[in-house]
């Protein structure tokens, strides 16, 4: 094989023990890496039902195939596990030099199984594999963990780490690497505490086999090269995604106050103008040359990595509006390693409800000392905090009352930094997103703006799926980063010929759509195989709020999503999708995507329509 290793590491933590394991060519060809191994490996080998938090939930660091090489965006890998926050299936991507030695080291992925008896990290040394006590790095924040792992083995060297949050089993915890790179959303951080697993690093020497090397190295430099050239880099360079914070303020999408609201007062004293003039530097993925994390100087004086997602969700979305002290929650954040929109999203909850004297807690919009000091009770799990660290959803039930309508995630995952009261084509990508309520998969908003937000057209249907295979699929498999395309204009015509050059395999944007929806109906197999009979088509529906509760302010004031217009739009995206009426896929569906073995295994739980 070229361009994939065909080559995992497990590593069973109980044992312990660990080993090379092969796979062939027909899983790289169906599956492509990424998202996909990630997905096909959890449906094969976890047991249904079993608990997120136990030692039998496997934990997936997956790379795709044209990760570690020079090709722009590339140094991403997947981390994977069933979500203890949703129940469902949970991933994430991280830009991570641990994608590049873990592919260097001869691995396409690691699968970490079992539960250690006391704190370990894992040191793969290129071959070789020790796990090693972690006693006395436990209790540190992720940041000086990487360090001090850099320390003992020596630079360069890949790390991924969680804080206390991860060791506390906070449902929302991530894995974090390079001080500000997190990925994991749906509490993959918390699966790695619950197997005592304090870090993982990598350090691999070897040259990945390409099928052609020198056409890949060709294609990478006039890649690059194209990159650099596009008319917006310049402007790209300065604000990343923080541009973000005025556009939605403009079209009325910013999350204010616990998304009651799409705009907020303060939106300019957190935008991306202001964040310029503060910044001191730029940070970045591997062999990425657009590097959009921007760093500022927090209230401490310490450096915090901006992007819009935490700006919106630690900013508007609890109603602070200045930068520095935003800032100073996200690089707390990061170090505790939990995911900072839906801390965002936890802390504006407990917000209203102590607006609504539900609460037997004092907290204020925009109040940040009370913020900060809420975020640290989640973390360490100390009273209040203790309830919201499992999740908003869980924290609306037991508040019970109409919490739930303002509790804002679709199955259990807090939503991302858009609101959707006037934007259906968002709210429908919300609701099918593979892992919950996250913008990754098919980041409608800017399109969907610009075609008519307040239209439920068959088209945002069409968009919504069309984006789900680029997005979610394509670029989740390959583990290359989506911004060059989508903010730069990169063509996609570029990635089957990186492909072709890596591994000899010619595969149109046809083929790698089909395995796009291959591995999206499989995580869909994955949801319903674990909610079984207490499946619905309900489980796609974002938030009431957006329904209910028009907006007050702004120029869509007195607007709300229409409930009978959007469950028109789910039932269309569902017949397109090849699905039932409660987004089961239909058993024709699963076996024109050669998943008969799942359409197989799916009947001892539900009926399949034909
Ligand atoms: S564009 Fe940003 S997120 Fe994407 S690879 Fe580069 S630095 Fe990472």
């Amino acid at each position: 094989m070229k361009g994939w290793n065909g080559q995992l590491l497990r590593v069973d933590l109980s044992k312990p023990k660990a080993r090379a394991q092969k796979y062939d060519g027909k899983l790289a060809r169906t599956f492509l890496g990424g998202r996909g191994f990630a997905v096909k490996i959890l449906w094969d080998e976890l047991r249904v039902n079993v608990a997120a938090l136990s030692p039998e939930n496997k934990l997936l660091f997956v790379a795709g195939p044209l990760s570690g090489f020079l090709l722009p965006s590339s140094g991403k890998l997947v981390v994977a596990a069933k979500s203890p926050l949703t129940g469902g299936y949970g991933d994430g991507n991280v830009g991570t030099m641990l994608a590049v030695h873990m592919r260097r080291a001869g691995y396409d992925g690691v699968i970490i199984e079992g539960k250690a008896k006391k704190p370990v990290y894992i040191w793969i040394n290129g071959g070789r594999t020790e796990i090693i006590d972690a006693g006395d790095l436990w209790g540190l924040g992720s940041f000086k963990t990487e360090k001090e792992v850099e320390a003992r083995h020596g630079k360069p060297i890949g790390v991924l780490s969680i804080g206390p949050a991860g060791e506390n089993m906070v449902k929302f915890a991530n894995i974090v690497s390079q001080q500000g790179r997190a990925g994991g959303r749906a509490g993959m951080g918390a699966v790695m505490g619950s197997k005592n697993l304090k870090a993982v690093a990598i350090k691999g020497t070897q040259e990945i086999s390409a099928a052609d090397p020198d056409e890949l190295k060709r294609l990478g430099t006039d890649a690059h090269r194209e990159i650099l050239d596009k008319s917006n880099y310049d402007f790209w360079k300065r604000q990343g995604t923080m541009a973000t914070i005025e556009w939605s303020q403009e079209n009325s999408v910013l999350p204010t106050n616990n998304f009651r609201e799409g705009v907020f007062d303060e939106a300019e004293s957190i935008g991306g103008f202001i964040m310029e003039k503060m910044k001191v530097s730029n940070r970045g993925c591997p062999n990425c040359n657009m590097t959009c994390g921007n760093v500022i100087k927090d209230s401490t004086d310490e450096p915090s990595e901006l992007d819009y997602e935490n700006v919106a969700m630690l900013g508007s979305n609890i109603g602070l509006g200045k930068l520095k002290e935003v800032a100073s929650l996200n690089r707390l954040a990061d170090d505790w390693g939990i995911d900072t929109i839906s801390l965002g999203n936890a802390i504006g909850f407990a917000m209203e409800a102590s607006e609504r004297k539900l609460l037997d807690y004092e907290i204020e919009w925009g109040d940040f000392d009370r913020a900060k000091a809420l975020a640290g009770d989640i973390v360490y799990r100390r009273g209040i905090g203790s309830t919201l660290a499992e999740g908003t959803r869980f924290a609306s039930e037991k508040l019970g009352g109409d919490a739930s309508d303002w509790a804002m995630h679709v199955k259990g995952l807090e939503m991302s930094g858009y609101d959707c009261h006037v934007a259906p084509g968002m709210a429908l990508s919300y609701g099918t997103c593979s892992i919950g309520a996250h913008h990754k998969d098919a980041w409608i908003i800017s399109w969907e703006v610009s075609f008519g937000r307040e239209s439920y057209a068959e088209a945002k249907v069409d968009k919504v799926i069309e984006l789900q295979r680029i997005r979610g699929g394509i670029f989740e498999c390959l583990t290359t980063c989506r911004l060059p395309w989508i903010e730069l204009g990169f063509e996609l015509d570029w990635y089957p010929k990186f492909l072709s050059a890596a591994t000899g395999e010619n595969l149109t944007m046809r083929d790698l759509n089909v395995i796009a929806d291959r591995v999206l109906n499989l995580a869909r197999a994955f949801w319903i195989r674990e909610y079984q009979k207490g499946w619905s088509a309900a489980a796609d529906n974002p938030p009431p709020r957006w329904f209910k509760e028009p907006l007050t302010r702004g120029p869509f004031k007195g607007k709300v999503l229409d409930r009978e217009k959007y469950d028109a739009m789910l039932q269309l995206y569902y017949g397109k999708r090849g699905w039932d009426t409660r987004g089961i896929p239909r058993q024709t569906t699963l076996e024109t995507l050669e998943l008969l073995d799942v359409a197989q295994e799916l009947l001892r739980y539900v009926k399949l329509a034909k």
